[in-house]
């Protein structure tokens, strides 16, 4: 499932001018292009990878309301339908730096195209934050992952090793125990973050082990991971692995906007009122704001509320 097919929906030309870009192609973009798509607004979602975002990059989705569980990656083709479905125009490109000379105007360039848009949302979500350790970067792709549910079946049988503790760590360790011979999970703390029930289904898992109060000091290897070498309580001490997985935090995509709208210390768009950020035409969605709970759901409720806000402010500007 991708954009490579093309542009979807209504538009053919590349780059522009549009009444409402959304950057971005997770839930909080989708859910923006379905509600811009039924309010008859003419936009256009730019994705650089693939529609789902983060959510497309995990097993299992429990927490949902209305869908006892689903697979991310079927969660996100029906919400990418859906839209589809009332028009929503998608273009495989990566926006790469936004700009606004004129006050109602936003000029985005993507690695593909140059857009003049009225409106902007803003939905690029987050990306894994990194150990910033010796090795992690060397063993990327040979051993070092960030996503379970690409690469869990490379480890059927093999010693795996994740680091963290919150909702990301311990939901992708418990799937992570089904492929893996034995699983060790590493967190800088003393207890989970995670949701109090991922948790406990982590501790009584059979071919599972917690190491806390831990930190990775680097990862080793030759061709591929060997072992990673972990700061405890008692000392240093080197554990053999054939997979790490890291789940220590996202951080967010906001670099192509840095000089349109005001940013938070730690990179998230700074919000007021949910969506509205520190220029009027620009609205923000998802895991990239500064909103606490960075879940699917709070992100396609964003989504919603930032296409609902453009539509009210085009009202006001007579444009619809
Ligand atoms: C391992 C894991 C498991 C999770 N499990 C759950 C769960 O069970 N339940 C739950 O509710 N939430 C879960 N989450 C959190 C959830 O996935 C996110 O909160 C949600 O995906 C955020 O949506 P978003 O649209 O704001 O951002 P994202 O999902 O991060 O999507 C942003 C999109 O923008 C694109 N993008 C970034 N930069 C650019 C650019 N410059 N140009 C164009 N496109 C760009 C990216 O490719 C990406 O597709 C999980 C997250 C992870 C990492």
């Amino acid at each position: 499932m991708d954009f490579k097919t093309g542009i979807i929906g209504s538009g053919t030309s590349v780059g522009g001018d549009v009444d409402l870009l959304i950057a971005g192609g997770g839930p909080a973009a989708l859910a923006a292009a379905l509600y811009a798509a039924r309010y008859g607004i003419d936009h256009v979602v730019i994705e650089s990878y693939q529609p789902g975002g983060q959510a497309a990059l995990t097993a299992l989705i429990e927490n949902y309301p209305g869908i006892m569980e689903i697979a991310g990656g079927d969660l996100a083709e029906k919400m990418k339908e859906q839209a589809e479905k009332w028009g929503g125009v998608f273009r495989m490109e990566t926006v790469t730096s936004t700009t606004s000379r004129e006050e109602d105007l936003v000029e985005v360039k993507t690695d593909s195209a140059v857009y003049n848009a009225k409106y902007l949302i803003i939905a690029t979500g987050a990306a894994p934050a990194k150990l910033g350790v010796p090795g992690e970067d060397k063993f990327y792709g040979r051993g070092v992952s960030y996503c379970a549910t690409c690469d869990a079946p490379f480890f059927k049988n093999k010693r795996v090793m994740v680091v963290g503790g919150g909702d990301s760590a311990v939901k992708e360790s418990l799937h992570l125990a089904d492929f893996a011979s034995h699983l060790t999970v590493v967190h800088r703390r003393n207890k989970f973050r995670a949701e109090p029930y991922l948790g406990k289904k982590l501790l009584s898992c059979d071919n599972c082990d917690v190491m806390w109060n831990t930190t990775v000091k680097s990862i080793e290897g030759g061709d591929g991971v060997e072992a990673v070498v972990l700061n405890t309580p008692d000392g240093e001490t080197r554990v053999e692995v054939d997979g790490v997985f890291v789940y220590v935090g996202r951080r967010p995509s906001t670099e192509p906007f840095r000089e349109l709208v005001d940013l938070n210390p730690d990179g998230t768009v700074k919000t007021v009122n949910v969506v509205h950020t520190s220029r009027k035409n620009v609205l923000a969605a998802g895991d990239v704001t500064d909103n606490e709970l960075r879940q699917v759901v709070t992100a396609v409720a964003d989504g919603a509320r930032a296409a609902a806000a453009v539509f009210d402010l085009m009202q006001q500007e007579g444009d619809v």
